[in-house]
């Protein structure tokens, strides 16, 4: 096993990794901001090093200070997390160059899947089904382009290859707009990601969230862990979600992940990994792949009893995997909701004092925050401040239990987001299951 490993974040997901190495006798760093010197995680860390300045340029996204953090602490392995440095191929090549492994897929891995146009490109050639789209980045030739808006047929969306965080995104309802749309993307596209390079793709009017999630260890072994729902979302980031997906049968569920894990050995996938995509008329079409731990992993965890951030560790190690496909067996259902400081009517971020925190409890609740009676909320940095989750024999179930654990929860000085979750919670088109991804914002009146 891994003797010590570097946390390169922050939060709830920084005390998830500590939680993980605390249980496998691995011994964590933590790195932290001058802001930070006060997280959970860095107070029950074996050392901590603080890194730098608030601002995460200077501090959770240096990678020379994350680097001579790992050297003078000794530290065998680097954790990048979600955000941040996660999905960033040149950390992770510094990360192995400078002789530390990485917790995460191979550098070229990350690389190709954080350029979309060649991520699908490779997804397509290995059998996922992807959407109908311009098969490359677009050019400027606007004759070309309308051809191929033509051949897709309109509604399109224009997407930067480099995009992410729900942004670079542009639809077109008309051919008249679409030169446009594409200059606007383009420009937007290299403001924001430093890469101009934009694709099309049919826009899809209706479409559920549905991921699959996959796990690889070195030696070639590949499993899915069935998949999670995140159609609960508001301006394309994920407020709620849930596993399994509702209405998604046994048999839809291995034949499409059976075939993310057939992708995966075809690129030598190594890792955690999510494959998105958006389910429409009963049929799957790839957007992306994730090359490290999401958000909402906890969901996964909870339906399969399989704890994939002590995997990851392991997998870091050199080791097998633990178990094999027909071991994972899916049990009850899991609702996880985000808890953001935050407006829950206006969504303005609400750092600050921690006055009063209640954690809710009882059967199949769980807790991940990093968040604590007289902890401050810094502004600098996701206002995501933890993620109720809960399980039950099957949907109903879960549901009551979020119910009753959001009601019980009490969060005190700053504003939160939980009487927005209650009221999602206790809506009957919530609680009938399988909405698509536009069902948030037009239920709060933001889209009709
Ligand atoms: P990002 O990396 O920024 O999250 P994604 O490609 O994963 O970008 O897309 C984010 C969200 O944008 C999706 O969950 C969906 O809501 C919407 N979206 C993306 N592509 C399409 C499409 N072709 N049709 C309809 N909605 C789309």
């Amino acid at each position: 096993m891994l003797g010590k490993i570097l946390i390169a974040n922050r939060g709830e997901i920084a005390l998830r990794i500590l939680r993980a190495c605390r249980e496998l006798g691995i011994k964590a760093v933590a790195v932290h901001s001058e802001a930070d010197r006060d997280l959970k995680h860095v107070r029950l860390a074996d050392e901590s090093v603080c890194i730098g300045p608030a601002s995460s340029k200077e501090s959770y996204l240096n990678v020379p200070a994350i680097i001579s953090a790992a050297e003078v602490t000794d530290s065998v392995a680097i954790h990048p997390g979600y955000g941040f440095l996660s999905e960033n191929a040149d950390f992770a090549e510094k990360v192995i160059q400078s002789g530390f492994i990485f917790i995460g897929p191979r550098p070229d891995t990350i690389r190709m899947m954080g350029d979309k146009v060649a991520a699908i490109a490779a997804m397509k050639k290995a059998g996922i089904p992807c959407i109908p789209g311009s098969d490359g980045p677009l050019g400027d030739d606007h004759e070309t382009n309308i051809k191929i808006a033509r051949r897709i047929g309109l509604p399109v969306i224009i997407k930067a290859a480099g995009g992410g965080g729900g942004r670079g995104m542009r639809v077109v309802h008309s051919e008249a707009n679409l030169h446009s749309a594409i200059n606007l993307t383009r420009g937007e596209a290299a403001a924001a990601f430093g890469n101009d390079m934009v694709y099309m793709e049919k826009f899809l009017e209706n479409p559920r969230h549905i991921e699959f999630q996959v796990i690889a260890d070195s030696h070639g072994n590949v499993v899915h862990l069935g998949e999670r729902d995140c159609s609960t979302q508001r301006r394309h980031q994920k407020v709620i979600e849930e596993a399994p997906a509702p209405g998604i049968d046994e048999s839809k569920r291995q034949a499409m992940g059976m075939r993310c894990v057939k992708a995966c050995q075809e690129i030598g996938y190594l890792g955690a990994g999510t494959f998105e995509f958006l389910y429409q008329d009963g049929e799957f079409y790839f957007i992306e792949m994730n090359t490290r731990v999401q958000v909402e992993h906890p969901v996964t965890e909870m339906v399969t009893g399989f704890d994939i951030v002590k995997e990851q560790l392991r997998i870091a190690a050199g080791e097998k995997l633990s178990i094999r496909q027909e071991d994972v067996v899916l049990r009850g259902h899991a609702i996880e909701c985000r808890l953001n400081a935050e407006d829950p009517k206006s969504f303005m971020p609400s750092p600050g004092l921690i006055e009063q925190f209640h954690m809710p409890g009882g059967p199949g609740i769980r807790v991940e925050t990093h968040i604590y009676n007289g902890y401050k909320v810094p502004p600098y940095y996701d206002s995501m401040i933890g993620k109720l989750i809960a399980h039950g024999e099957d949907r109903a179930s879960a549901i009551a239990r979020m119910r009753t654990a959001l009601a019980e929860m009490v969060i005190g000085g700053i504003r939160c987001n939980i009487p927005l979750l209650l009221d999602i919670i206790n809506d009957a088109a919530f609680e009938a299951g399988g909405q698509n991804i536009h069902y948030l914002e037009q239920k709060l009146g933001l889209k009709h």
